[in-house]
Formats: C-alpha cells, sequence, structure tokens
C-alpha cells in the first residue's frame, strides 16, 4: 500500500515504480476525499507512461459516495464493514431483533448505488474487516472477538450475494497474529455452511517493524497459507512500502505458495563444521539464487549432512577441514575438493546437469 500523499501524483507514480521494480503486483491506495478520486487517472496515465501495468485498489472509509465515485477508476475497492456505514458512538445497548434489522436494512440501502457502479464498472470488492473497527452494532451482539469480525463480514456479503454482485474478495486483519488466524478460519467455515466460497486477502495489520513486524507477518499469513486459505496476502510494515514486498515473496516462498528463486537448506554449523559456514552460504546464495526451483543444500559436516538434505538437488558438504564434496541429488559426484575452489565446482556441476540459466542483469 502506497505511502504518499494520492494527491500527490508524481509521489505516487514514484513509490508505484519503485514497488514496480521489486515485483509488487497489487497496488492499493488510500481514498480519503474526492481530490484523490479524481488523481487516479492522472496516477493511471503516470504508470502508463513509464510501462507500468498494475490494478489499482482504492481503500474507502467512512464514506459511501467516495466508493462509489472511484469504481471507474480502479480494479477493486475496498470498504471496511465496521465504518461503511456505521459510525462509531460506543453505545452500550441491547439491540432488539427488530433493531439489528433495520441497521442492516440501512447497510443494504447504502450498498445498493456501490453494487450498481461495481457492476458497471466490472470492478471488484474487498470487505476488508479490521478487528480494531467493528461497528457498534457487531460489538455489542458478538464483542470484539473473532466471531464478530466473522459476522461482520457477512452482514455485507449476504446483502452482496442478494444483489447478485459475486467479484468479491474478503479479509479479516487484525494486529494479533493470533485473532487473524482464528477469524479467517471461523470465516471459511461460516462460508461453508452457507454455500459461499470467496477468495481471500490475507494481512497481519499494524504488524510494525524491522523483526518484529516480519514475524508477525510471518506466522499470520504463513500459518493460514499453510491451511491452505488465502488468495492474495498483504505485509503490513511501519517502512517504506518496497520494504514489504520481499517479506511477502519471502513467507509464499517457504509455504511453497510461489516459487521466486532457488530454495536453500543450510546447517546451523556447530563443532564440527569444516568450513566458513555463513559466509560460503552467503556467497553460494548470491551465485544462485536466481535459479528458480532448485534446491541447494549447503552443510558443515559429512556426519548429519548428506541425511538432512535428501530432498536437494545439489549438495555442498564439509568432508574433513578445507575440504568440500559436491552431491547431485543423494549421490555425491566430487569427493575432497579444496574449499577455495568449491564454489566454483558447484556453479560448474549445476551448469552440467543442465540446470544454471544466468542471471537477468
Ligand atoms: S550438519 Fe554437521 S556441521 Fe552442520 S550442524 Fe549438523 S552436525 Fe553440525
Amino acid at each position: 500500500m502506497l505511502t504518499s500523499d494520492t494527491t500527490d501524483v508524481e509521489a505516487c507514480v514514484d513509490e508505484i515504480s519503485r514497488l514496480d521494480d521489486v515485483d509488487c503486483e497489487i497496488i492499493r491506495l488510500t481514498v480519503p476525499n474526492q481530490k484523490s478520486v479524481d488523481s487516479l487517472p492522472l496516477i493511471r496515465e503516470g504508470m502508463q507512461k513509464r510501462g507500468i501495468e498494475r490494478p489499482l485498489v482504492a481503500d474507502i472509509h467512512f464514506n459511501p459516495q467516495l466508493a462509489i465515485n472511484v469504481c471507474e477508476h480502479v480494479e477493486k475497492v475496498r470498504i471496511n464493514p465496521g465504518n461503511y456505514v456505521d459510525r462509531k458512538k460506543f453505545e452500550i445497548r441491547e439491540y432488539s431483533h427488530g433493531q439489528y434489522q433495520e441497521e442492516l436494512e440501512r447497510v443494504e440501502e447504502k450498498l445498493l448505488p456501490l453494487i450498481e457502479n461495481l457492476k458497471k464498472y466490472r470492478c471488484a470488492l474487498r470487505i476488508g474487516t479490521n478487528h480494531g473497527s467493528l461497528s457498534d452494532r457487531v460489538m455489542n451482539r458478538f464483542g470484539d472477538t473473532p466471531e464478530g469480525m466473522v459476522e461482520s463480514a457477512l452482514e455485507y456479503l449476504r446483502i452482496l450475494r442478494k444483489h447478485g454482485f459475486e467479484q468479491t474478495v474478503l479479509s479479516m486483519k487484525s494486529s494479533n497474529p493470533l485473532v487473524m488466524i482464528q477469524a479467517y478460519r471461523l470465516l471459511v467455515d461460516a462460508m461453508d455452511s452457507e454455500e459461499m466460497y470467496y477468495p481471500l486477502h490475507l494481512g497481519v495489520t499494524e504488524a510494525g517493524n524491522d523483526l518484529d513486524g516480519r514475524v508477525k507477518s510471518a506466522v499470520g499469513i504463513g500459518t493460514l497459507l499453510c491451511d491452505g486459505l488465502g488468495d492474495t496476502i498483504r505485509v503490513s510494515l511501519t517502512e517504506a512500502a518496497e520494504n514489504e514486498i520481499p517479506v511477502a515473496q519471502s513467507i509464499l516462498q517457504a509455504t511453497r505458495s510461489r516459487i521466486y528463486h532457488a530454495d536453500f537448506i543450510s546447517c546451523p554449523s556447530c563443532g564440527r563444521t569444516f568450513f566458513d559456514l555463513e559466509n560460503t552460504t552467503e556467497q553460494i546464495k548470491v551465485r544462485t539464487s536466481h535459479l528458480k526451483g532448485v534446491k541447494i543444500a549447503v552443510m558443515g559436516c559429512i556426519v548429519n549432512g548428506p541425511g538432512e538434505m535428501a530432498d536437494a538437488d545439489f549438495g555442498y558438504v564439509g568432508a574433513g577441514p578445507g575440504k568440500i564434496s559436491l552431491y547431485h541429488g543423494q549421490f555425491c559426484v566430487e569427493r575432497n575438493i579444496p574449499a577455495e575452489n568449491a564454489v566454483e565446482r558447484l556453479i560448474a556441476l549445476i551448469q552440467q546437469q543442465g540446470k544454471w540459466v544466468d542471471p537477468a542483469n
């Protein structure tokens, strides 16, 4: 998601360009006012001039009219069901069935013109539920819970379906990975029970920065991807937007959802290690990480190395002080190479086996 002011067209196009360079596939922008809506065609024009083709998503809070107006300019609109129609008053009151229904009718009435424009401009919609901004209606009935998050999304989803709009994706974000994991799982169960099957956008919102932000994102998003859930993801860091993309790609690679580069297995090293494992692993990564789909193991010793790297395509294993053995699959193909030549010999082995491609640059 862009951090630039949407009305600053040049800054947005520059930021989109940086995101495009690191292969960000979907660009989201905040659209807090009509001036931002009016900037979108100019941003698109700037992208076209730079040869950038990426779908744009408009992020809307509090203002149904902006969501309606923005449909013609973007591929997807994201609304927050907690604040699209409702204003938080933090009122503590019991809703009778009738009062609850009345509120839902109000939501439906407000959604109708949006549905019309979404259909007209063939625009998708994300119902982006946030743990921290549930409506008073939902809070009073379900509390600040994953169940409340699910109901918040389903209220909107049922209305969209009733009016024949199907291009919907859902998200259940929280800054707490445990809450978001539970909410997405509950949502899938709830949709299953109503025979509704919609794609999911995964994210841990406000995950923070640095190591904590990356680990939280990996735990939340990665767990769900391992469950087989999720269709798009966003890593949300308190850093430059382009920093989010390599983390997202690593999560996708680690969960085998997408393969972006070579896969590396390397042991942590111990007293048996026969060479400078950290530097050598880095050296091998720099030379080979562009080999998409190739799995390379770097192991400190012969004792455990070959067993632990059984599914690697190529292995670089300490054979004795200053000596390296190379493996192709499970077979040792070169023994006791002097360590100073071994990285080059590994590259030569990858080339001989037809797995080498030259790096792009
Ligand atoms: S592979 Fe060998 S060097 Fe590496 S951690 Fe295991 S025992 Fe130690």
